[in-house]
């Protein structure tokens, strides 16, 4: 395989799986859906850019890139091909770690993308949304079952605290599958291309700390009642009773049983009600 004659050693624990299927990587491209070249390039944030498969791509089609990369030995060699680009920067290092101090250095991106870690992948999302960064557009590539997380349901059985925070900011899609045999080495799962397009119409508490917060404890214990989960995290039996009743809903209701939106009026009432 080139990569290996070329010196780089594939890191398990990096998450480490190239997606060398090119149709696969310009079908996943084309769902950034960037402006015409009449408008200014869009600055995007690519997680994980690997040896620059997606980076090359991303370059060509003009957009201004920071890239994220953990693994020395790649950072070295983007930085070597393209670090004489004014369009493109590298953050060498854990993005986890990585993505605030390149908040700080320069405006908001437009889009986010990349072919995620798997190890990783839900925590990286999550860190953007908790911490406030919600570009109009992010597209990844991500392990199917997570991709099933996000896209969950009320109702399902993978329907989650992480469902609600992506869909109270995002109208999150799956978009297509990509079979192991895309990527080199082949992972022993399938993976999913998730689109995600900021909401025009979220909850004014979407992206609230406090909001967050509340889904998780609503979450917390998947056999107890929202109520009892609540009650659990300090929120008054008679607060939550009352909020449910205005609210239509019946006292004994699970949390997976709720709309982000339910979520939401709950969460607000209960906020109003100063719990
Ligand atoms: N983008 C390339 C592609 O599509 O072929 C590589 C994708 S590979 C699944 C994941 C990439 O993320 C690797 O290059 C890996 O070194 C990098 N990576 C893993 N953990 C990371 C982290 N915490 N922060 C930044 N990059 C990370």
């Amino acid at each position: 395989m080139l990569l290996e004659s070329m010196g780089f050693a594939m890191q398990k624990r990096f998450g480490q799986n190239f997606l060398v299927n090119q149709g696969a990587r310009q079908r996943l491209f084309k769902l950034l859906a960037l402006p015409g070249s009449d408008q200014p390039p869009p600055r995007c944030w690519e997680i994980g850019p690997g040896f620059g498969a997606m980076t090359a791509l991303a370059l060509d089609a003009g957009l201004d890139l920071s890239a994220f990369e953990i693994d020395h030995g790649f950072a070295r060699f983007l930085t070597d091909v393209y670090g004489s680009l004014p369009t493109f920067r590298l953050y060498e290092g854990d993005f986890l770690a990585t993505w605030r101090r390149a908040r700080a250095e320069q405006p908001a991106p437009d889009c986010i993308f990349g072919n995620l870690p798997y190890n990783v992948a839900s925590a990286m999302i999550a860190a953007l949304l908790e911490g406030g960064l919600t570009p109009p557009r992010m597209v990844f590539t991500i392990q199917k079952e997570a991709a099933e997380r996000m896209t969950a349901k009320p109702g399902d059985k993978d329907y989650s605290s992480f469902t609600v925070l992506c869909h109270s900011l995002y109208r999150v899609r799956k978009a297509f599958d990509l079979s192991a045999g895309m990527f080199w080495p082949q992972p022993r799962v399938v993976s999913s291309v998730v689109a995600m397009e900021l909401r025009a119409d979220a909850p004014s508490c979407a992206g609230d700390k406090k909001f967050t917060r509340f889904t998780r404890s609503a979450f917390a214990a998947r056999r107890k009642t929202l109520r009892n989960n609540l009650k659990a995290s300090g929120i008054a039996e008679a607060a939550f009773d009352a909020a449910v009743e205005s609210l239509g809903l019946a006292p004994d209701v699970r949390a997976e049983r709720l709309s982000v939106e339910q979520l939401a009026s709950l969460f607000q009432l209960l906020e109003q009600a100063g719990r």
